[in-house]
């Protein structure tokens, strides 16, 4: 009896022992190696500031599914009881792609030939008439010099029709169409260079780096609204981008623009409001080359009335970047509503800085269309790209032949 109750006990102590071999060997399964004991947000949590190209990146999304797995080692086992159980990482905000840009003016053309409809299909009426008398084509002229066109290119183009309607003899409405928008077309420029020079520049170190275009304009105009939209441009045509919020003036503007950027993955440089604004535009250039961007946009502040203080400031901003390379572009922002405004301040920012090209907004909002002619007279520089609302991808590259065929038909 002794030997069977010794057995027993035997027997459960050793069935004791195995099973907490058993139980300690599964534990020691269950646990994962112990992760490094790092705090997890700064590895997971970019989205604040995301890194060009990411949208590109496939692996992103793959690596943060792998870093989530490692350092949220217990997130699985109550998943599979309670599937709404999210991880606990914010998601990256999803990165938007853009609308290509090819043929985005004859996209958005409708919106151009709702307000400009008055310039083209007016001037239509008064050719048509059987009499083209002094009054008529004085009508003519008033007509251009409403929509904006300017004196001196309206005393052109009225010179330039009145003698082809003489040589025209007869005048069906296709020939006028087809007359009108020869001499539109000449006059706004078909041959004029508008690509938005983005192309690498060589560094001061000898070194490329990236396309430098600084976006200029009077407070107001959708200067930062264009930078941001530009982005999107840049993005949409394959191009990595680094925006400088060198607006430090305006108090939204740095958030407005970090905005535009996250949409497609493009990081913001940005620094205190009322800070130097072109140590911010420094600093973007330099993040630029840091991270082989394509591009970096600098959006600046237009609030100075002064030309001096202008000058002072855009002058500083484009010094201080050369300190890094070439300025490939500067693109003054007008207001396409501000009419005869609109050209004195561009005067004003053609002297204080050089300007390359010009961005017209509010296109959409005008029937003065015309002021595309006026400013590039005044300028002597093309319009490059025209705003046609407030969406995000309603900026398109100017094409001339669109422009014509929105104001006066096919
Ligand atoms: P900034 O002070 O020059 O930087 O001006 P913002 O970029 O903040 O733009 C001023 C306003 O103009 C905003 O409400 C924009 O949405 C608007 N805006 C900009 N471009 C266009 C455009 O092409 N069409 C229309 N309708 N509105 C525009």
């Amino acid at each position: 009896m002794e030997y069977v109750i010794l057995a027993v006990v035997i027997a459960v102590v050793v069935l004791g022992a195995i099973s907490g071999l058993v139980v300690s060997g599964r534990k020691k399964k269950q646990l994962p190696p112990p992760p490094p004991a790092t705090p997890q947000p700064s590895v997971t949590a970019p989205p604040a500031e995301p890194h060009v190209g990411e949208e590109a990146e496939a692996p992103s999304d793959e690596e943060r599914r792998t870093v989530e797995d490692v350092t949220l080692p217990t997130a699985e086992a109550p998943a599979a009881e309670a599937p709404a159980a999210e991880p606990e990482a914010p998601a990256a905000p999803p990165v938007e792609v853009p609308e290509p840009t090819a043929g985005r003016l004859v996209r958005l053309r409708a919106r151009l030939s709702r307000s400009q409809n008055t310039l083209g299909k007016g001037l239509l009426n008064l050719l048509s008439r059987e009499h083209l008398d002094e009054d008529t084509w004085e009508e003519v002229e008033d007509t251009l010099l409403t929509a904006d066109v300017g004196v001196a290119p309206t005393q052109e183009l009225v010179e330039r029709l009145r003698e082809r309607v003489k040589v025209l003899g007869t005048r069906t409405p296709d020939d006028l169409r087809e007359l009108l928008r020869e001499e539109l077309l000449t006059l706004i420029g078909p041959d004029l260079d508008r690509t938005v020079h983005t192309a690498n520049g060589i560094g001061n170190g000898g070194d490329e780096i990236p396309g430098v275009v600084m976006v200029v304009g009077v407070n107001g105009t959708g200067k930062t609204t264009t930078t941001g939209k530009l982005a999107r441009v840049l993005v949409a045509d394959g191009k990595s981008v680094v925006l400088g919020a060198a607006d430090t003036f305006r108090a939204a503007a740095a958030d407005q623009l970090q905005t535009w950027g996250e949409r497609v993955g493009a990081r913001t440089v940005r620094g205190p409001e009322g800070g130097d604004p072109a140590s911010i535009a420094f600093d973007a250039v330099k993040e630029g080359i840091a991270e082989a961007a394509d591009v970096v946009l600098i959006d600046t502040a237009g609030r100075l009335h002064t030309k001096t203080g202008l000058m002072d400031e855009l002058g500083k901003v484009k010094r201080v970047v050369e300190k890094h390379g070439p300025v490939g572009e500067v693109l003054l922002v007008l207001d396409a509503t501000t009419g005869q405004n609109g050209l004195v301040q561009a005067r004003v920012f053609a002297e204080v800085v050089d300007i390359t090209g010009v961005v017209l907004t509010k296109l959409d909002g005008t029937a003065k269309g015309g002021i595309i002619i006026a400013v590039q007279r005044e300028l002597g520089v093309p319009v490059k790209l025209v705003g046609l609302g407030e969406g995000a991808d309603d900026l398109a590259p100017f094409e001339p032949k669109a422009f014509v065929d929105a104001l006066i038909g096919d």
